[in-house]
This record gives structure tokens, C-alpha cells and sequence, in this order.
């Protein structure tokens, strides 16, 4: 199931900028991001776990259906 934001990254502090922050992974700050997974660097270590995890792009957001429920002993 699609989140309609992903605001769930570590994030640290910018230093010598008192409001804003970063993902602590790729570097980009929170207000450019923007809840957006796609706002995070490919390489992001946070963007990549989440499309390993499943994350499904929105243009294709009704792909994949993967079941797990047919493995018999
Ligand atoms: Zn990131």
C-alpha cells in the first residue's frame, strides 16, 4: 500500500542553518524532499531500502502484486 508521505528517514541537522535539516543519507534538505520519496538521491541509502521494501513508483502504482500464500509444506 502507497504512503502519502514518506517522512520517516533519519535526519540531521545542517550546519550553520538553525531551521533546516537533511536526510542524514543523501544530504538533501527536508523542505526539498518534501515527504517525497522521489525527492531523496537514487543512491539514497533510505530511497533504495524503501524500493527493496516494495515502495511501488505512482505511474505504476498497481504493478506488482506479489502473494506469498501458496508455499506448502
Ligand atoms: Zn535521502
Amino acid at each position: 500500500m502507497k504512503k502519502a508521505y514518506y517522512i520517516d528517514y533519519p535526519q540531521e541537522h545542517v550546519e550553520g542553518q538553525a531551521h533546516t535539516y537533511q536526510c542524514v543519507y543523501c544530504k538533501v534538505v527536508t523542505t526539498k524532499i518534501n515527504g517525497s520519496i522521489e525527492g531523496h538521491l537514487p543512491s539514497c541509502e533510505y530511497r533504495l531500502k524503501l524500493e527493496r521494501d516494495g515502495f511501488e513508483k505512482e505511474k505504476n502504482s498497481n504493478a506488482h502484486n506479489y502473494s506469498l500464500s501458496d508455499e506448502v509444506d
